[in-house]
């Protein structure tokens, strides 16, 4: 048991803390968006009632079962296109009603906009959010200290590589300066990115030793854990 701690990053920017993962619950004037439903059961909706009165709705960052544990208390979420079946596939979604959304998608918090990033590599439909505004990336598990999972169903190493160098161009023409990631440390510094991508790159490379972890993949290989700067990747 984790227990579920609300963590206050900015007036309008809040986390419901599981330990090993945060949900993020982002406030505009009219509207809040929680941004992922943590890893195990709780009353999601009594935390926020303590933040806010506004109507929240629900956007997965991605359909890992780390993220969904409470999809059930609400009754339509978002959650990227390319994600929906593997949603479907983890029998979570039943009877919900899915709004596919895609990138450039953008959700308007009344004061407040939210721009859908397609970044696949994690799993296929995994999503951050941009908020152009203030500049901010809430990044989901595709940047973050981590060590992000990049073993087993759904996970893409060349679509991440892919997925970072953009992030990467989004950051040197600074559309963003704050990274607030799903795992670990928060917010996440910036440089967060290139190592990802050194990382990635020199795995799919192998020009990175691995340690070794306890984990084993669905098929019973070891997980090495791979590591650039303050950044980590759990891999084969
Ligand atoms: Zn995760």
């Amino acid at each position: 048991m984790f227990g579920t701690k609300p963590v206050k990053y900015k007036d309008t920017v809040y986390a419901l803390d599981q330990g090993m993962v945060r949900a993020f619950l982002i406030l505009g004037e009219e509207r809040g968006l929680l941004f992922d439903a943590g890893v195990e059961r709780a009353d999601l909706m009594k935390y926020i009632r303590e933040i806010t009165d506004l109507p929240v709705e629900l956007c997965l960052s991605h359909s890992d079962p780390d993220h969904i544990a409470n999809i059930g208390d609400f009754e339509k979420l978002y959650v990227h296109e390319d994600e929906a079946d593997r949603l479907r596939a983890f029998g979570k979604a039943d009877g919900k009603e899915l709004f596919l959304i895609k990138e450039g998608f953008e959700f308007d918090l009344g004061g407040r906009k939210l721009k859908v990033i397609h970044c696949p590599g994690h799993t296929p439909g995994s999503i951050a959010l941009l908020d152009e505004e203030e500049k901010l990336l809430f990044s989901g598990d595709t940047v973050s200290y981590g060590p992000v999972y990049m073993f087993g169903e759904g996970r893409d190493d060349r679509a991440y590589e892919e997925t970072l160098l953009r992030l990467q161009e989004m950051l040197e023409r600074g559309e963003f300066s704050e990274i607030y990631p799903c795992h670990n440390r928060c917010p996440a510094d910036v440089k967060a990115v290139k190592e990802l991508i050194s990382c990635i790159r020199d795995i799919m490379s192998g020009r990175i030793e691995g340690s070794p972890t306890e984990m084993r993949d669905g098929s019973g290989n070891a997980v090495l854990e791979y590591r650039r700067g303050d950044c980590g990747i759990y891999h084969i």
